[in-house]
């Protein structure tokens, strides 16, 4: 049973895989940064998607459907832990749903905001990171299919990272993790090869930008 503890922070209970021991999960369905300025950084680091068993310390890895919403950069990038939460939040940013009342924050957010759904904690994660860092998420997507191509590598899971200096597309073929490198100069290159024809999209995937590319070769 989820409890409310307060708006959209919920109390769960979890038992341990490894010991068996109950403990309670704190899950917050919407991280907006104006209540909790380390969202962010909460999303980045899987800290609100961890249950650490107080008994044994096991780390528990637990997905959820939620919103990640920051007023001052005008960004709201959804989590969807289902395919009937990602439609239903296709219809909430389409301004469709107008049931509660985070149906209506979300369609007032999305008159001013850059608006992302992402299919599950890692694409989040990496929506929120690409965005902290003040980059175009179609521009690394785009870099992303280049790059694998390139590599002649088919990993549809592929994320971006960043080690502080280079970017950083990892993927993994034949259980080997491989890192593909890019800078600064060639991100730069791809913006003033495609700034104009990107369009604004609401789903912004591998999958996505290796059709944009396929449409604009
Ligand atoms: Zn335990």
């Amino acid at each position: 049973m989820n409890k409310k503890i307060q708006p959209y922070t919920y109390s769960t209970e979890i038992r341990c895989p490894h010991c068996m021991h109950k403990g309670k999960f704190r899950m917050t369905t919407l991280m907006d940064t104006h209540e909790d300025p380390d969202a962010a950084k909460k999303i980045m680091s899987g800290d609100c998607f961890s249950f650490t068993c107080s008994h044994c310390n096991a780390v528990q890895f637990l997905s959820y459907t939620c919103l990640y919403h920051d007023g001052s950069r005008k960004l709201l990038i959804g989590c969807a832990d289902t395919q009937k939460d990602f439609e239903r939040m296709v219809q909430q940013m389409n301004g469709e749903k107008t049931e509660t009342k985070l149906d209506l924050a979300v369609s007032e957010w999305m008159k001013d905001c850059t608006s992302r759904i992402t299919a599950g904690p890692a694409e989040f994660q990496e929506s929120v990171l690409i965005h902290e860092l003040g980059l175009d998420d179609r521009i690394i997507q785009i870099a992303k299919v280049l790059l694998l191509d390139e590599a002649g590598i088919d990993d549809p899971d592929a994320y971006f990272n960043t080690d502080g200096e280079n970017y950083v597309i990892t993927a993994y073929s034949d259980n080997q993790e491989i890192n593909l490198s890019f800078d600064m100069k060639e991100y730069d290159m791809l913006v003033s090869a495609y700034h104009e024809q990107l369009e604004e999209v609401l789903v912004c995937s591998q999958s996505w930008a290796r059709e944009f590319l396929e449409k604009h070769a």
